[in-house]
Protein backbone atom coordinates (compact mmCIF):
# COMPACT_ATOMS: atom_id res chain seq x y z
CA UNK A 1 0.00 0.00 0.00
CA UNK A 2 0.98 3.60 -0.86
CA UNK A 3 0.69 7.15 -0.93
CA UNK A 4 1.86 9.63 -3.54
CA UNK A 5 0.93 13.66 -3.50
CA UNK A 6 1.63 16.30 -6.16
CA UNK A 7 1.51 20.51 -5.66
CA UNK A 8 2.57 20.86 -9.35
CA UNK A 9 1.94 23.14 -12.35
CA UNK A 10 0.89 20.63 -14.74
CA UNK A 11 -1.72 18.29 -14.22
CA UNK A 12 -0.91 15.59 -12.48
CA UNK A 13 -3.12 12.48 -12.37
CA UNK A 14 -1.27 10.41 -14.76
CA UNK A 15 2.02 10.66 -12.65
CA UNK A 16 0.16 10.08 -9.57
CA UNK A 17 -0.46 6.88 -10.98
CA UNK A 18 2.92 6.02 -12.50
CA UNK A 19 4.67 7.16 -8.76
CA UNK A 20 1.85 4.37 -7.06
CA UNK A 21 3.20 1.95 -9.49
CA UNK A 22 6.49 2.02 -7.64
CA UNK A 23 4.99 0.99 -4.61
CA UNK A 24 3.14 -2.14 -6.00
CA UNK A 25 5.76 -4.17 -4.34
CA UNK A 26 4.04 -3.15 -0.75
CA UNK A 27 0.65 -4.78 -1.95
CA UNK A 28 -2.59 -3.68 -2.58
CA UNK A 29 -5.91 -4.34 -3.63
CA UNK A 30 -7.22 -1.27 -4.90
CA UNK A 31 -6.32 2.21 -6.08
CA UNK A 32 -7.65 6.20 -6.71
CA UNK A 33 -6.85 9.70 -7.26
CA UNK A 34 -8.20 12.50 -6.57
CA UNK A 35 -7.07 15.96 -8.00
CA UNK A 36 -8.60 20.19 -7.70
CA UNK A 37 -10.12 20.98 -11.21
CA UNK A 38 -11.54 24.34 -10.36
CA UNK A 39 -10.84 24.29 -7.00
CA UNK A 40 -13.20 21.52 -7.13
CA UNK A 41 -12.29 17.97 -5.84
CA UNK A 42 -12.91 15.05 -8.68
CA UNK A 43 -11.49 11.39 -8.17
CA UNK A 44 -11.06 7.73 -9.68
CA UNK A 45 -10.91 4.83 -8.02
CA UNK A 46 -10.51 1.40 -9.68
CA UNK A 47 -10.73 -2.42 -7.62
CA UNK A 48 -7.46 -4.46 -8.52
CA UNK A 49 -4.83 -3.43 -10.33
CA UNK A 50 -3.29 0.07 -10.98
CA UNK A 51 -3.55 -0.78 -14.72
CA UNK A 52 -7.61 -0.75 -14.27
CA UNK A 53 -7.27 2.71 -12.70
CA UNK A 54 -5.25 3.85 -15.26
CA UNK A 55 -7.45 2.74 -17.81
CA UNK A 56 -10.13 5.00 -16.20
CA UNK A 57 -8.39 8.03 -16.41
CA UNK A 58 -7.38 7.15 -20.46
CA UNK A 59 -11.44 6.78 -20.51
CA UNK A 60 -11.89 10.35 -18.31
CA UNK A 61 -8.84 11.93 -18.05
CA UNK A 62 -8.32 14.70 -15.32
CA UNK A 63 -6.59 18.12 -15.58
CA UNK A 64 -5.94 19.20 -12.37
CA UNK A 65 -2.35 20.02 -11.61
CA UNK A 66 -2.81 19.22 -7.44
CA UNK A 67 -3.46 15.51 -6.85
CA UNK A 68 -3.19 12.54 -3.99
CA UNK A 69 -3.34 9.12 -5.12
CA UNK A 70 -3.24 5.76 -3.06
CA UNK A 71 -2.17 1.96 -3.06
CA UNK A 72 -5.21 0.24 -0.64
CA UNK A 73 -4.25 -3.04 1.59
CA UNK A 74 -7.63 -3.17 3.03
CA UNK A 75 -8.14 -3.71 7.00
CA UNK A 76 -11.61 -2.29 7.67
CA UNK A 77 -14.15 -2.57 4.93
CA UNK A 78 -14.27 -4.75 1.78
CA UNK A 79 -11.55 -4.07 -1.22
CA UNK A 80 -14.24 -2.65 -3.39
CA UNK A 81 -14.02 0.29 -5.45
CA UNK A 82 -16.66 2.20 -3.39
CA UNK A 83 -14.63 2.08 0.09
CA UNK A 84 -11.21 2.66 -1.88
CA UNK A 85 -9.17 5.86 -1.04
CA UNK A 86 -9.04 9.21 -1.72
CA UNK A 87 -12.21 9.56 0.92
CA UNK A 88 -13.87 13.17 -0.06
CA UNK A 89 -16.63 14.84 1.30
CA UNK A 90 -17.51 17.95 -0.05
CA UNK A 91 -14.36 19.75 2.06
CA UNK A 92 -11.80 17.54 1.66
CA UNK A 93 -10.08 14.25 0.25
CA UNK A 94 -7.82 12.16 2.34
CA UNK A 95 -5.62 9.26 1.57
CA UNK A 96 -4.38 6.80 4.54
CA UNK A 97 -2.46 4.12 5.00
CA UNK A 98 -2.70 2.18 8.23
CA UNK A 99 -5.03 2.07 10.80
CA UNK A 100 -7.32 4.33 13.28
CA UNK A 101 -8.26 2.12 15.77
CA UNK A 102 -10.95 4.94 17.56
CA UNK A 103 -12.62 5.47 14.09
CA UNK A 104 -16.13 4.12 15.44
CA UNK A 105 -16.08 6.70 18.38
CA UNK A 106 -15.02 9.39 16.35
CA UNK A 107 -18.16 7.98 14.17
CA UNK A 108 -20.28 8.03 17.23
CA UNK A 109 -19.38 12.05 17.66
CA UNK A 110 -19.40 12.47 14.42
CA UNK A 111 -22.86 11.54 13.73
CA UNK A 112 -24.64 13.34 16.47
CA UNK A 113 -23.73 16.42 14.24
CA UNK A 114 -24.98 15.02 10.77
CA UNK A 115 -22.01 14.03 9.95
CA UNK A 116 -22.89 10.11 8.33
CA UNK A 117 -20.05 7.58 6.68
CA UNK A 118 -20.70 6.58 2.92
CA UNK A 119 -17.92 3.47 3.67
CA UNK A 120 -16.94 0.78 5.81
CA UNK A 121 -13.49 2.03 6.30
CA UNK A 122 -11.60 3.73 9.51
CA UNK A 123 -10.29 6.43 7.09
CA UNK A 124 -13.57 8.19 6.44
CA UNK A 125 -14.12 8.86 10.48
CA UNK A 126 -10.56 11.11 9.65
CA UNK A 127 -12.07 12.87 6.59
CA UNK A 128 -15.42 13.91 8.17
CA UNK A 129 -13.75 14.71 11.22
CA UNK A 130 -11.42 17.27 9.15
CA UNK A 131 -14.64 18.35 7.52
CA UNK A 132 -16.35 18.98 10.61
CA UNK A 133 -13.57 21.71 12.04
CA UNK A 134 -13.36 23.08 8.28
CA UNK A 135 -17.51 23.76 8.55
CA UNK A 136 -16.80 25.29 12.16
CA UNK A 137 -14.63 28.17 11.09
CA UNK A 138 -11.19 25.94 11.04
CA UNK A 139 -8.69 27.26 8.51
CA UNK A 140 -7.22 24.19 6.92
CA UNK A 141 -3.95 23.90 9.21
CA UNK A 142 -6.10 23.69 12.32
CA UNK A 143 -8.48 21.45 11.03
CA UNK A 144 -6.02 18.90 10.10
CA UNK A 145 -4.18 19.65 13.79
CA UNK A 146 -7.11 19.26 15.61
CA UNK A 147 -8.11 16.12 13.66
CA UNK A 148 -4.39 14.34 14.57
CA UNK A 149 -4.97 14.89 17.80
CA UNK A 150 -8.33 13.03 18.15
CA UNK A 151 -6.80 10.17 16.14
CA UNK A 152 -5.59 6.68 17.94
CA UNK A 153 -3.47 3.61 15.72
CA UNK A 154 -0.85 4.05 13.16
CA UNK A 155 -0.85 6.20 9.72
CA UNK A 156 0.50 7.84 7.28
CA UNK A 157 -2.29 9.81 6.00
CA UNK A 158 -2.49 13.37 2.91
CA UNK A 159 -5.15 15.91 2.81
CA UNK A 160 -6.26 17.78 -0.35
CA UNK A 161 -8.99 20.94 0.47
CA UNK A 162 -11.69 22.09 -1.34
CA UNK A 163 -10.52 25.44 -3.06
CA UNK A 164 -6.66 25.33 -2.49
CA UNK A 165 -4.96 24.28 -5.46
CA UNK A 166 -1.48 25.48 -3.56
CA UNK A 167 -1.79 23.33 -0.77
CA UNK A 168 -1.44 19.85 0.79
CA UNK A 169 -1.15 18.54 3.65
CA UNK A 170 0.44 15.84 5.18
CA UNK A 171 1.04 13.38 8.40
CA UNK A 172 3.53 10.59 9.89
CA UNK A 173 2.70 8.59 12.66
CA UNK A 174 3.64 4.73 12.32
CA UNK A 175 4.06 4.38 8.60
CA UNK A 176 6.76 5.92 6.68
CA UNK A 177 6.38 9.27 4.35
CA UNK A 178 8.89 12.00 2.51
CA UNK A 179 8.49 15.15 1.09
CA UNK A 180 10.40 15.34 -2.16
CA UNK A 181 11.66 18.74 -3.05
CA UNK A 182 11.31 20.07 -6.97
CA UNK A 183 12.00 23.18 -9.53
CA UNK A 184 8.55 24.98 -8.58
CA UNK A 185 6.52 21.26 -7.41
CA UNK A 186 6.44 19.59 -4.82
CA UNK A 187 5.76 16.14 -3.87
CA UNK A 188 5.06 13.67 -1.24
CA UNK A 189 5.61 9.66 -1.36
CA UNK A 190 5.74 6.87 1.42
CA UNK A 191 9.49 6.19 0.30
CA UNK A 192 11.63 8.04 -2.06
CA UNK A 193 11.28 5.24 -4.63
CA UNK A 194 7.85 6.38 -5.40
CA UNK A 195 9.03 9.98 -6.17
CA UNK A 196 12.26 9.01 -7.77
CA UNK A 197 11.11 10.21 -11.83
CA UNK A 198 10.14 13.26 -10.29
CA UNK A 199 13.26 14.38 -7.47
CA UNK A 200 16.08 12.77 -5.65
CA UNK A 201 15.74 15.21 -3.00
CA UNK A 202 13.90 14.80 -0.23
CA UNK A 203 12.97 14.45 3.79
CA UNK A 204 11.79 11.77 5.70
CA UNK A 205 9.24 13.05 8.48
CA UNK A 206 9.17 11.65 11.75
CA UNK A 207 6.69 10.18 13.68
CA UNK A 208 4.21 12.34 14.96
CA UNK A 209 5.24 14.88 12.26
CA UNK A 210 2.68 16.62 10.21
CA UNK A 211 3.54 19.06 6.90
CA UNK A 212 2.21 21.63 4.93
CA UNK A 213 3.49 21.56 1.33
CA UNK A 214 2.62 24.57 -0.91
CA UNK A 215 4.25 25.17 -4.49
CA UNK A 216 7.29 26.87 -2.61
CA UNK A 217 8.34 24.54 -0.29
CA UNK A 218 7.14 22.92 3.49
CA UNK A 219 6.55 23.35 6.81
CA UNK A 220 7.55 20.58 9.37
CA UNK A 221 5.52 20.65 12.41
CA UNK A 222 6.31 18.12 15.22
CA UNK A 223 3.06 16.15 17.48
CA UNK A 224 3.03 20.03 19.86
CA UNK A 225 2.81 21.87 16.49
CA UNK A 226 6.60 23.27 16.68
CA UNK A 227 7.94 24.18 13.57
CA UNK A 228 10.83 21.54 13.71
CA UNK A 229 13.36 20.89 10.80
CA UNK A 230 13.97 17.59 8.98
CA UNK A 231 17.31 16.98 7.20
CA UNK A 232 17.17 17.14 3.37
CA UNK A 233 18.57 14.24 1.51
CA UNK A 234 20.01 13.06 -1.76
CA UNK A 235 18.28 9.39 -2.45
CA UNK A 236 20.33 7.35 -4.67
CA UNK A 237 17.32 5.36 -5.97
CA UNK A 238 17.42 6.00 -9.91
CA UNK A 239 14.52 6.85 -11.80
N1 LIG B 1 -7.35 1.14 7.12
C1 LIG B 1 -7.53 1.75 5.85
C2 LIG B 1 -8.54 0.99 5.01
O1 LIG B 1 -8.79 -0.16 5.23
C3 LIG B 1 -6.21 1.91 5.09
C4 LIG B 1 -5.60 0.62 4.64
C5 LIG B 1 -4.22 0.81 3.98
O2 LIG B 1 -3.23 0.92 4.72
O3 LIG B 1 -4.15 0.85 2.75
O4 LIG B 1 -9.11 1.54 4.13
Amino acid sequence: CGIVGIVGNEPVAVRLVDALKRLEYRGYDSAGVATLQGGKIARRRAEGKLVNLAQKLDAEPMSGQIGIGHTRWATHGAPTEGNAHPHVTDRVAVVHNGIIENYREMLLDLAKDGYLPDTQTDTEAVALWASRELANGADPEQAVSRTLKKLRGAFALAFMVHGREDLLIAARHGAPLAIGYGNGEMYLGSDAMAMAPFTSRLSYLEDGDWAVITHSGVTIRDRSDAIVERDQLVSLTSA
